[in-house]
């Protein structure tokens, strides 16, 4: 995925983050997702984890008090190759096994936010990869489904999301070109692999008022990440964001 670079931003803007940041780590250990997985992380991370939100989320823009807590709170290091763990934090996504990464983490971020999810949301994300994104869904909406089409990547997340306590995720094998039939309709659907085109069946699956998130390219080509929004009417609008570098959507329909 893109690599994001921002400007320097002026000391002062520095100082509220810190305090923002700070606030925020202060509020999790007192009232904050417990039940999640900060009860299964390594201290020695955590100072990692806070860098990374602080410089690589909060200080690019992502100020959905909710998303930055997901941050916060997911254990990142979980969910890549021990051979990596101690990357696990830096700005860009690593090798997961399989031709497959776990995306960065501001980019991860920045799809959750564009969702505007709330408690009562149903979500489905196509590629469940290392479970990663998955995780950081998980606390802010009520249910999560994830589709992965290579096998071994579907088991494993299976597991890892439920070791870590992530109980309102299902992790499922298959070809999420096609979404998830059995439960949808979805309140936001979100991509995270490339494809050639807007899959019509994620289409049909989205609720009216609801949001879809993908990457839109091919695999050598400038991608961008497009925001689909169903009106009441059932209207599709959608709305260019970034340019972004995704794998490929892969699939029967390629
Ligand atoms: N969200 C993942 C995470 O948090 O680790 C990273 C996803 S990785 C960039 C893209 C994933 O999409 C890969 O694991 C890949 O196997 C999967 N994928 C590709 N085509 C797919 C398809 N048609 N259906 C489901 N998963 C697919």
């Amino acid at each position: 995925m893109t690599k994001i670079l921002t400007e320097k931003p002026a000391k002062i803007l520095l100082g509220c983050l810190a305090a923002f940041i700070t606030l925020i780590i202060a509020s999790i250990q007192l009232v904050g997702p417990e039940a999640f997985a900060a009860k299964a992380d390594d201290a020695e991370f955590l100072y990692e984890r806070t860098s990374m939100v602080k410089n690589q989320i909060a200080e690019r823009g992502i100020s959905d008090r909710r998303v930055i807590e997901a941050m916060m709170s997911v254990p990142r290091h979980k969910f890549v190759p021990d051979k990596y763990i101690t990357r696990a934090y830096d700005d860009n996504p690593l090798p997961i096994g399989y031709g497959q990464t776990i995306s960065q983490p501001y980019i991860v971020a920045y799809m959750t936010e564009v969702l505007n999810l709330n408690k009562n949301s149903t979500v489905l994300e196509v590629g469940t990869g290392s479970g990663y994104q998955a995780a950081i869904l998980s606390p802010l909406v009520k249910k999560v489904y994830t589709i992965e089409i290579i096998p071994e990547l579907a088991k494993s997340a299976a597991v890892r999301l439920k070791d870590l306590g992530y109980t309102n995720v299902d992790a499922g094998i298959g070809d999420g070109y096609y979404g998830w039939t059995t439960h949808a309709p979805f309140d936001a659907i979100i991509v995270t692999a490339a494809a050639g085109h807007i899959p019509p069946p994620l289409l049909e699956q989205l609720k009216s008022n609801g949001r879809m998130v993908i990457p839109v390219g091919g695999s050598f080509m400038v991608q961008n990440l497009i925001l689909i929004s169903k009106g009441k009417d059932g209207i599709i609008t959608t709305r260019n964001l970034i340019p972004v570098r995704f794998v490929p959507l892969t699939g029967k329909h390629d």
